[in-house]
């Protein structure tokens, strides 16, 4: 009886958040109109059911700057906040992101949930409204217990792009342990990789293309680089390797230069990715660049200090790792363990998530999440049972992170 409630309140959530359309504006400016509108009926939808609920704005984002090119004015972006609990014990988290990634080229409704064969249809279904129906179900069932300590609920605006909803909420509210929900399929994430944007700018000089005398190619020199970078993947960054991770990883990932078929090309820009494993700092991550492009016989230097190699960090997000005996790890394998009947299985991925982020605040982190499939693609659904069986998981985490008396 109580496990119907509990799905009927986190179907009833799944619909209305698919209904309501929350493209990241950052990825598609077009469709997009932020997450304000989502946020509010969340809000709505827990404050109704005796949680309290309030928006946070995680703001003004910068307008200018999106994927596809041109320009947006800045818009506000909202997060959901839901709090439970007194303020006395531990303090846990459980995330979701609001937001989704566009529509073009599905070939299901993206906003009109469809329910069929134990499967939920709609943009972000997996991606993960699924998950935030989750937390939302499991606070409205918290809300009537005696709690030694606080639940917050964090659904968060733009993980999509650039996590201005996750940072924000991070600067705002302290807490002891995190939970975030991203769909892992009943299996418990440990660990993620992070990631470094690099952008390298290489100086020639420009000259008529007959003048091999006056002439310097800028991209000869970036073709160098982008050999000897491919060559300390190969041989450097394979051999580091973390047990739930793999190795750590970079590629060439954009390229451009040149000005005509008769000019040797002044400048030639490369966007590099670097995937890291825990450990790995941005700093370092920049001396190894640094020396890899002195290596290909360039003079690497910040943009501006007169090296022929220009080397700048455009984006870095950290890694996550957390303890497989941390409190949180402990409280979420215990959970699930109890709630499916069989220990979950510990995992690390490849991609990054919001995760990282809190475990950089010092907030123990571990994600959780329901199963599924078709996130960023035409059709995307989850699967309604492990969505409850999430829930309940959260349910428990909270009760026994709470219970535990420091
Ligand atoms: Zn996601």
């Amino acid at each position: 009886m109580e496990l119907d409630i509990l799905q009927a309140n986190a179907l009833d959530a799944l619909q209305l958040l698919i209904r309501t359309p929350s493209v990241n504006p950052s990825i598609d400016p077009e469709h997009g109109s932020g997450e304000a509108e989502i946020a509010r009926v969340a809000c709505e939808w827990l404050s109704s059911r005796g949680v309290r609920g309030w928006t946070e704005d995680a703001g003004p984002d910068d307008g200018e700057r999106y994927e596809s090119g041109g320009h947006r004015p800045p818009l506000q972006r909202v997060n959901a906040v839901a709090g439970i609990g007194e303020g006395k014990g531990r303090t846990l988290v459980l995330c979701a992101h609001l937001d989704t990634v566009a529509t073009a080229g599905m070939t299901i409704p993206p906003f009109e949930p469809r329910v069929e064969a134990g499967r939920v249809y709609g943009r972000g279904a997996y991606d993960m409204k699924g998950s935030a129906a989750a937390i939302m179900a499991s606070m409205v069932t918290l809300a009537q217990e005696s709690l030694p300590g606080r639940v917050l609920a964090a659904l968060v605006a733009d993980e999509e792009y650039a996590s201005l909803g996750a940072q924000d909420f991070i600067r705002r509210h302290r807490a002891d342990a995190c939970v975030l929900t991203e769909p892992s399929e009943g299996r418990l994430v440990l660990a993620h990789k992070g990631f470094v944007w690099i952008e390298i700018t290489t100086r020639g000089r420009a000259a008529h293309g007959s003048r091999w005398d006056l002439g310097v190619s800028a991209i000869a020199s970036m073709g160098r680089i982008i050999s000897a970078l491919d060559e300390f993947d190969r041989t450097e960054l394979r051999r580091r390797t973390h047990p739930l991770l793999g190795p750590a990883s970079g590629h060439a990932s954009m390229i451009s230069g040149g000005s005509g078929l008769s000019t040797y090309a002044e400048k030639c820009v490369l966007q590099v990715e670097r995937r890291t494993l825990p450990g790995e700092s941005t700093a370092a991550v920049l001396d190894e660049v640094t020396q890899v492009v002195e290596r290909a016989g360039c003079s690497a230097s910040v943009p501006g200090a007169g090296g022929n190699a220009e080397i700048r960090i455009l984006l870095d997000r950290p890694p996550l790792v957390c303890d497989r005996d941390a409190q949180i790890a402990l409280a979420v394998r215990e959970s699930a363990t109890a709630v499916t009947g069989r220990a979950p299985e510990e995992i690390g991925v490849g991609y990054w998530m919001d995760a990282a982020l809190f475990a950089a605040a010092g907030i123990p982190t571990v994600n959780y999440g329901p199963a599924g499939a078709g996130a960023h693609e035409a059709v995307e659904w989850v699967d309604l049972d492990s969505v409850t069986s999430c829930a309940q998981v959260l349910i428990e985490t909270a009760r026994r992170f709470l219970g535990v008396r420091c």
